[in-house]
């Protein structure tokens, strides 16, 4: 017994615990469309030979704060930090990029023509929980590093296509597409922002006044009606792009539209993060109430350069787990009687001899490939065991009792067609097959 239960009074009620706020546990019905959209996204972007990269999930406090920057709400309000015992500050990661381009610039990768990787995995931040929304969330993301080519722009957006058809709800989400530029045309179209700001200040919330000197593309991004409405009279980036940035745009939608990929232009769509250039997009639903963005991505071409590393160019998106799990939702409401725990369903008699043997047989059917269930309590009558079967979902119920073991048999009940057979032992696994049961 540990220092709490010595200090606790006799008779003193333990106290219960329970998750922390804001985050959830995830099985059944939830847990079985988690493991569809992880799988969806692992099959994606096999499809595409993009290597999957595990990065901590604790890092250096200064990776967050130089790569997202001090001022962005991330950082200065949402960041788990924490000094370790040997007083260092660290950071629990509250998105996937930093750590890619940190691994990238530690192990001085080296890029001969594109290096293509894939995080997948929690991340944190300390937000007001709220619908939908957790401090522990989970996101994918897939980074392209040395291609500055709009092709490299091209095929992530298809990627993220290619995923959210893979899960069926393609047709749930709008492709959204912007050009915000690049060190050599935005600080014209910034100029040009900020005196609309100025001039329209009173028509703004107090975040996005705060914003106009610092970080005025940020404004673009607010959500509240009033300051939307303002800047849809706000002046386009479009307008003020330079021949290069121009040009990738052009390339970049000619060829979503020769592979079929529809878009619209969405002239105000910005990124949250400062270190985007010309492509931004969005694979945005409406179907969860107001438009949100289920991946989100968009060129970071200076960013390793900014962290120390080489001039690569960078390009990718990030996606929410979450919110992919609840567009399923609405497709198929999942239940967790969908969920089987196993295909193949043992009863035995219950004697110590035939549960020895069904221990012995299950142990045979699983190492043949069979997802198999063995009832692990004694003393259950066949017909308890039977009931378990038929609600745990078993595509095929292996009955062993005492007259069929003495013959050195089997009885076999397929759950679907009602059919039951009875054959020897060693034939078992091939029925299984030929009834479907898949081997893994
Ligand atoms: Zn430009
Ligand atoms: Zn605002």
């Amino acid at each position: 017994m540990g220092k709490d239960g010595q200090s606790r009074r006799p008779g003193a009620t333990l106290s219960l615990i329970q998750k922390v706020r804001g985050t959830r546990d995830f099985f059944g019905a939830d847990e079985a469309l988690f493991a569809r959209v992880e799988s969806a996204a692992l099959a994606a972007f096999r499809r595409y030979g993009i290597r999957q990269v595990r990065t901590p999930i604790f890092e250096e406090t200064s990776l967050f704060t130089r790569s997202i920057g001090e001022e962005t709400d991330i950082v200065s309000k949402e960041m788990y930090t924490f000094a370790d015992r040997k007083g260092r500050s660290l950071s629990l990661r509250p998105e996937g990029t930093a750590p890619v381009v940190r691994f990238l610039i530690e192990e001085k990768i080296q890029i001969t023509d594109t290096l293509k990787v894939f995080y997948l995995g929690p991340m944190f931040r300390y937000d007001r929980p709220q619908a939908g929304r957790y401090r522990q969330f989970h996101q994918f993301g897939i980074e392209y590093f040395g291609a500055a080519s709009a092709a490299a722009d091209a095929e992530v957006i298809a990627v993220g296509r290619s995923l959210l058809a893979k899960l069926g709800i393609e047709s749930r989400t709008r492709l959204l597409l912007n050009s915000v530029g690049c060190p050599a045309c935005r600080p014209a179209y910034m100029e040009k922002l900020q005196s609309f700001l100025r001039a329209r200040s009173a028509e703004l919330c107090e975040d996005c006044r705060g914003r106009i000197d610092a970080n005025p593309l940020r404004c673009l991004d607010c959500k509240r009606e009033a300051c939307a409405k303002t800047y849809e009279e706000s002046p386009k980036i479009s307008s003020t792009l330079c021949d290069a940035c121009r040009r990738h745009d052009e390339t970049l939608k000619e060829l979503l539209a020769d592979a079929g990929i529809a878009f619209a232009a969405a002239d105000r769509l910005v990124r949250g993060l400062d270190y985007y250039v010309r492509t931004v997009f969005e694979f945005v639903t409406s179907d969860l109430g107001a438009q949100d963005a289920v991946i989100a991505g968009g060129r970071y071409d200076g960013l390793v350069k900014s962290l120390g590393g080489p001039d690569v160019p960078a390009t990718g998106f990030a996606g929410g787990i979450e919110r992919l799990i609840e567009l399923l939702k609405l497709n198929a409401p999942a239940s967790d009687a969908q969920v089987s725990a196993g295909d193949v369903y043992l009863v035995s008699a219950d004697s110590p001899e035939l549960r020895r043997k069904a221990f012995r047989l299950t142990e045979r059917l699983r190492s043949e490939g069979f997802s198999s269930v063995l009832p692990l309590l004694d003393g259950k009558s066949f017909k308890s065991q039977f009931r378990a079967a038929d609600k745990s979902g078993a595509r095929a119920v292996v009955i062993l009792g005492e007259a069929e073991s003495e013959k050195g048999c089997v009885s076999v009940k397929n759950m679907s067609s009602g059919e039951q057979v009875e054959i020897a032992e060693p034939d078992l696994p091939r029925l299984l097959e030929t009834m479907g049961v898949p081997r893994s």
